[in-house]
């Protein structure tokens, strides 16, 4: 991916373990048309190369960019995406797929796809569009938006300061009881399926439906988090962009993960808990980079005192309490301290 988008910058790319003869062509597509045709075996090296494709966009209002003999044709007009010749070496040979809703809306935030990208995604073709646009980060008012990137056990935690000043904070993530029972029914399936294999109906029908229904819930759970992920990243990108807040992100998840293990919780449901994180904050990241959000990476303790730097305490109910100095806080609210402490110092808070 890094290497496509420098080699459409017009950066030299070398790509390696790609034969010399092809190196040469990487940036003629047309040379080496005949290697990409579709429906066929992959060679070797396509199947983890991802090939740069020029784009041609024709907008709604008629005006056109790019490359006319472009392999791809983005055409807003009809809402359409036309791959001229790349899945079958012929001329004219064109497929057509529909646009997706997202590059609609990137476009009339003023991007543009100026190149796609072409490879294989689970062992089928797949076409990436990099939709990317020129923006300018505002300048942050006195609002700051700080997110703690938790597990979805307890949702991931943000606040919103004012002058140094907590004005909300709260926790937000998905149904975790939803979780939890669809969990536990994968969890009942596959000790079925593994009573079944045992005595050797490994391969029955009855084995193989009740493996699907574990698989189904898995992924379903997998799916919960992901939308959840999605969601939040952009909801809290807009409060950032509605408040014109900077945006400072915690994405330290151990201090989560050993949270959950002295809850003695199964690790596969720490697992669960845990997954799409990484998506969160990469999104949170992107979204925040495309709408020209101030953002910084901070650690934002939620064990360490902000007022005296003791080591905290959790007791009931998730509260965090200091044995030196007294200090007490819910536990999701004291990577909030935390922020106000690194962004504004100690004298803001105590
Ligand atoms: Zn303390």
């Amino acid at each position: 991916m890094a290497l496509t988008n420098l080699a459409y910058r017009g950066f030299e790319v070398w790509v390696p373990d790609l034969p010399k003869e092809i190196q040469h062509q990487l940036y003629g597509f047309r040379n080496f048309k005949g290697s990409l045709v579709f429906g066929t075996k992959p060679k070797g090296w396509f199947a983890s190369t991802w090939v740069p494709l020029k784009t041609f966009r024709v907008y709604a209002d008629g005006s056109r960019k790019g490359d006319r003999n472009a392999p791809v044709v983005l055409d807003f007009r009809s809402g359409i995406i036309r791959i001229r010749q790349v899945c079958g070496n012929e001329p004219r040979y064109v497929v057509e797929v529909p646009m997706p809703k997202w590059v609609v809306g990137r476009i009339s935030e003023g991007g543009d796809v100026k190149y796609a990208m072409i490879g294989l995604k689970d062992n089928e073709p797949y076409l990436t569009l990099v939709a990317e646009r020129v923006v300018e980060q505002y300048a942050p008012s006195d609002y700051i938006l700080a997110v703690d990137v938790n597990s979805w056990r307890y949702g991931i935690a943000w606040g919103l300061i004012r002058s140094g000043k907590l004005v909300t904070w709260r926790a937000e993530g998905p149904n975790t009881f939803l979780i939890n029972t669809l969990y536990h029914q994968a969890v009942d399936r596959e000790r079925v399926v593994g009573k079944l294999r045992r005595v050797g109906y490994g391969d029955s029908m009855k084995a193989s439906r009740i493996r699907e229904q574990a698989k189904s819930r898995r992924s379903r759970i997998y799916r919960i988090t992901r939308d959840k992920a999605y969601f939040l990243a952009s909801k809290l990108v807009r409060k950032a962009v509605k408040y014109k807040a900077l945006l400072v992100i915690d994405d330290m998840t151990e201090e989560s993960r050993k949270e959950l293990l002295e809850e003695k919780l199964p690790p596969g449901v720490i697992k669960l808990f845990m997954s799409n994180l990484r998506r969160f904050v990469h999104q949170l990241e992107a979204l925040a980079q495309w709408y020209g959000v101030p953002y910084r990476f901070e650690r934002l303790y939620s064990t360490v005192c902000p007022k005296c730097g003791h080591e905290l305490t959790q007791v009931e109910g998730r509260v965090m309490v200091c044995g030196n100095c007294g200090f007490r806080a819910p536990r999701d609210m004291v990577p909030m301290h935390w922020a106000i402490i690194k962004l504004f110092g100690k004298k803001h808070l105590f």
